[in-house]
């Protein structure tokens, strides 16, 4: 008999990372990418490159996976609704659906009492001016749909430059943003959460993670903070996860302002990036702890079995579209692991890879990633 197996919707590193585990713990998986040919699938037992509307796809992903998942939150809605009146989907529709919008997700997390940015929702340039007048300082505007990796965002400086709200909403180009104040950050963090189907919510240890230009560059975990605010930070985002009633794998991030006050920047509704160190340095990976949970077997431990720090390879660091550097000085370091993704074409902040460091202490890993940093010159 075939071995059971797993429906994911999107074609990306997450669904392929999670098809590695999932190969290793005797499931199949099959991967519809939406069209998505990037390469990334090419690990999943079955791939699907139909566009998400095509009726002969559908029948074939209802009809062979037994459980599905998506990897990617942008996933048309109506899709996934769809699919979960045939199989079971995991995470909850739901809960997908909220973190698919920032408006819903930030309304979400307010009606919860969980402190979140200042935010207004905008339709006109007539409403951003007014909510440019009731958040003073420096905002983002960011698209309300189909934003990641920094995508459909806007700094607005609070400075004398400052164009009037008709030309900042006509170089937007979006119908319906938010506007949120623009945080001074003295730290990010996330936590990767995991719920089974029976409630019980588990968390990793929070991830301190730094951005350049809205992409993740590098998370470290254990996070440079007392253990007080990491108890803080799991707690809350259990209580996110609870509250969305959410079963599978989910990464909740933080800011923390200059004042120290804690909130939630947003909610990913599967396997997060600042997680991929899981799978070198923890128990459990996160991936493994997705086919757990959405299998129904028992959680895994999520403890941290090493001091890691995670970097990104991003496209920018390609010598030419399908020419990676050589990554010799990588394999070089003791403790380094390089994960790469499998897509064909490199392209300027495209997700292509990343390397974990894991070491004795958290300051040799940071020493490591800092110097391949500048041996690849990554900013
Ligand atoms: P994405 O879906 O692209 O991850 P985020 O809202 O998480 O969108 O934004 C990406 C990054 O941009 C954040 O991790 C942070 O570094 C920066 N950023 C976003 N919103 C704010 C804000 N309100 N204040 C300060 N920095 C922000
Ligand atoms: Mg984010």
């Amino acid at each position: 008999m075939d071995e059971p197996c797993i429906g994911v919707l999107g074609g990306g590193q997450l669904g392929r990372m999670l098809a590695l585990e999932a190969r290793r713990m005797g499931y199949r998986v099959m991967m519809w990418t939406g069209g998505d040919n990037s390469g990334a699938a090419r690990f999943a037992d079955h791939i699907l490159l139909d566009r998400f509307d095509s009726e002969s796809a559908f029948e074939v992903f209802t009809s062979t996976a037994c459980v599905a998942t998506v990897e990617f939150e942008n996933i048309p809605r109506e899709l996934i609704d769809r699919v979960s009146t045939k199989i079971p989907v995991m995470p909850p529709t739901e809960a997908v659906g909220i973190c698919q919008d920032r408006e819903k997700e930030k309304t979400f997390l307010r009606s919860n009492n969980i402190p979140t940015t200042a935010f207004e929702i905008v339709k006109t340039a007539a409403e951003l001016k007014i909510a440019l007048e009731n958040i003073p300082g420096d905002v983002i505007l960011k698209t309300v749909k189909a934003g990641y990796d920094g995508k459909g965002q806007l700094l607005v400086k609070d400075d004398a430059e400052r164009q009037p709200a008709e030309n900042i909403w006509a170089e937007f180009g979006s119908d319906h943003a938010i506007v949120e104040k623009r945080i001074n950050l003295a730290a990010e963090l996330s936590v990767i959460c995991v719920s089974g189907q029976d409630g019980e919510v588990i968390t990793y240890d929070p991830a301190e993670n730094e951005h350049t230009n809205h992409i993740l560059d590098i998370s470290i975990v254990p996070a440079r903070l007392s253990p007080e605010l990491q108890k803080e930070v799991q707690d809350i985002a259990a209580n996110v996860t609870r509250a969305l009633k959410y079963v599978g794998v989910m990464g909740v991030e933080f800011f923390i302002d200059k004042d120290g006050t804690l909130l939630v920047n947003e909610i990913a509704p599967r396997p997060h990036n600042s997680g991929h160190h899981t799978i070198d340095a923890c128990a459990t990976s996160q991936f493994e702890q997705q086919l757990r949970a959405i299998c129904g077997l028992p959680l895994g431990s999520t403890k941290l079995i090493q001091p890691v720090v995670m970097l990104n390879l991003l496209g920018d660091i390609w010598e030419a579209p399908s020419t990676p550097p050589d990554w010799t000085p990588i394999h070089k370091i003791p403790g380094a692991k390089l994960h790469l993704y499998g897509k064909q074409e490199a392209r300027a902040s495209r997700k292509m890879g990343h390397v974990t460091f894991t070491a004795n202490t958290v300051e040799d890993a940071l020493a490591h990633a800092n110097y391949i940093k500048r041996i690849y010159g990554i900013q």
